[in-house]
């Protein structure tokens, strides 16, 4: 039988849609009863979770869907740190549009762009090369004028 890897997957207390548990914040209530946030996913505890975005967020603060999992109070100091690591999802889709653009560019682009490069280097080889003829013509024009004078004085 083949191996299928399981994502361990966990339900967002502010959208209540099932997601991958490393995509989502981990809120944990202490066997102490001290909620916090936490970051690594080890704290022992009652878990809750939430998606790492600012709607979601806004909406588990609204139901007070925390305050429920845990049923008791979550501190004000939880929702600061929770804000500062959610991000809005259209800041998100737009990293993600960016991204995707980026590589679409490459993608349709590349073989202009490589052709653009090599003519860029042909055009400075060829300006080189002008340059250089330039800079000896003098010096062989001079040569021929001594050339001449020699032959005027012979
Ligand atoms: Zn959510």
């Amino acid at each position: 039988m083949p191996k299928v890897k399981k994502v361990p997957q966990r339900q967002c207390v502010g959208c209540r849609e099932m997601k991958d548990k490393k995509s989502l914040l981990r809120v944990v209530k202490s066997p102490e009863g001290q909620v916090s946030l936490d970051f690594g996913g080890k704290k022992p505890g009652r878990g809750a979770y939430v998606c790492r975005d600012v709607a979601c967020l806004q909406r588990a603060r609204k139901t007070r869907a925390l305050e429920r999992a845990f049923e008791t109070a979550v501190p004000a100091e939880v929702y600061g740190q929770l804000d500062l690591v959610a991000v809005t999802s259209v800041e998100r889709s737009e990293l993600l549009y960016k991204k995707q653009q980026f590589f679409q560019f490459f993608q349709n682009e590349g073989v202009r762009i490589i052709l653009a490069v090599v003519l860029f280097l042909t055009a400075i080889v060829i300006l080189k090369l002008t340059v250089f003829r330039r800079k000896r013509r003098p010096k062989a024009g001079s040569a021929a004028r001594r050339g001449n004078y020699k032959g005027t004085r012979m």
